[in-house]
């Protein structure tokens, strides 16, 4: 059986104690030693952004190594392909997700990214509408299968940000959904997001909301989501790389842009972020608490399918 989904058993990494990657802060609070699957993971949280990050980090070495070989048979249980399921529900997705682009960027044929594009749902939508379509993912499962669409006119590269290769300024649009909590320097990838981008170009980015569950306790952490965010430290992340916001969708669901249009008019505040995800996060959770949790949880899932 394949080892990361055992549970008390250690991830094959070791990492490196690194300062807060939003901010630099070198103080945090540990708040979870176990994560999901009952293994041992050590999350802390900044005191001065609030955001969860694991300490040690992964290098990037091993994260490579993991999203190359590992992530999509532990996530998805994906050996050789997306499950059919995982591709019907990201079509649906992708159609909503279009939509929001194209309200946000003008133009009739625009070129779009989706930066970190999985099995390439997004890509296939953009060409579908009739766009040029671009999108690279580092999991070779994935980045192959995304190419693997005959008739549509879509460039996929098998990369991460570090090593894909783009003009500077050539996109309308770049999407990055559920990305950047992968990513264990989160503001160079952003940064080069914006590099990528024209002038009047928009990001769409969104991420899981740490403030947005009912039950906050380790459950919530887990090997592949390095970052936990909430909306005020995702502001000052896509202010440090330069962006401001035009929309704020939901919690951690947002549209940037260039700062060059103008003073960003959206008010944060990291401390209080930082103060209210300690109060919540930092509770010791039962492990009845945890079990009945995911009964009702599995029970719900029943009656969905
Ligand atoms: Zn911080």
């Amino acid at each position: 059986m394949h080892l990361n989904i055992i549970p008390f058993v250690r991830y094959r990494y070791k990492g490196e104690v690194v300062p807060c990657p939003i901010c630099n802060s070198k103080e945090n609070k540990p708040i979870a030693r176990i994560d999901r699957r009952l293994k041992p993971l050590s999350t802390v949280m900044c005191d001065d952004c609030g955001v969860f990050y694991s300490n040690p980090m992964p290098t990037k070495a091993e994260l490579n190594h993991y999203y190359q070989n590992e992530y999509r048979k532990d996530y998805q249980l994906a050996f050789s392909k997306p499950s059919a399921k995982h591709i019907e529900k990201k079509r649906n997705e992708a159609r909503s997700r279009y939509e929001v682009v194209r309200r946000e960027a003008a133009g009739d044929r625009l070129v779009l990214l989706d930066f970190g594009c999985g099995s390439g749902e997004l890509v296939h939508e953009f060409a579908t509408h009739g766009h040029e379509a671009h999108g690279f993912e580092p999991g070779a499962t994935y980045s192959s299968f995304a190419r693997s669409a005959k008739a549509l006119d879509i460039t996929i590269q098998s990369a991460d940000f570090r090593n894909a290769v783009y003009a500077p300024k050539q996109f309308d649009a770049i999407t990055m959904l559920h990305v950047l909590e992968h990513v264990p320097d989160p503001i160079a990838a952003l940064e080069q997001a914006y590099a990528w981008l024209k002038d009047d170009g928009v990001l769409y980015l969104e991420v899981p909301n740490m403030q947005g569950y009912e039950f906050k306790c380790f459950e919530h952490f887990h090997f592949a989501h390095v970052l936990g965010f909430s909306r005020d430290n995702l502001i000052l992340a896509l202010r440090r790389a330069g962006f401001r916001i035009r929309r704020e969708l939901s919690g951690t669901s947002m549209v940037a842009e260039k700062a060059h249009k103008g003073p960003c008019t959206v008010a944060i505040d990291p401390k209080a972020a930082a103060a209210r995800n300690h109060a919540d996060y930092s509770q010791p959770v039962s492990m009845l608490a945890y079990v009945r949790y995911h009964l009702r949880r599995g029970y719900r899932r029943l009656l969905a399918d």
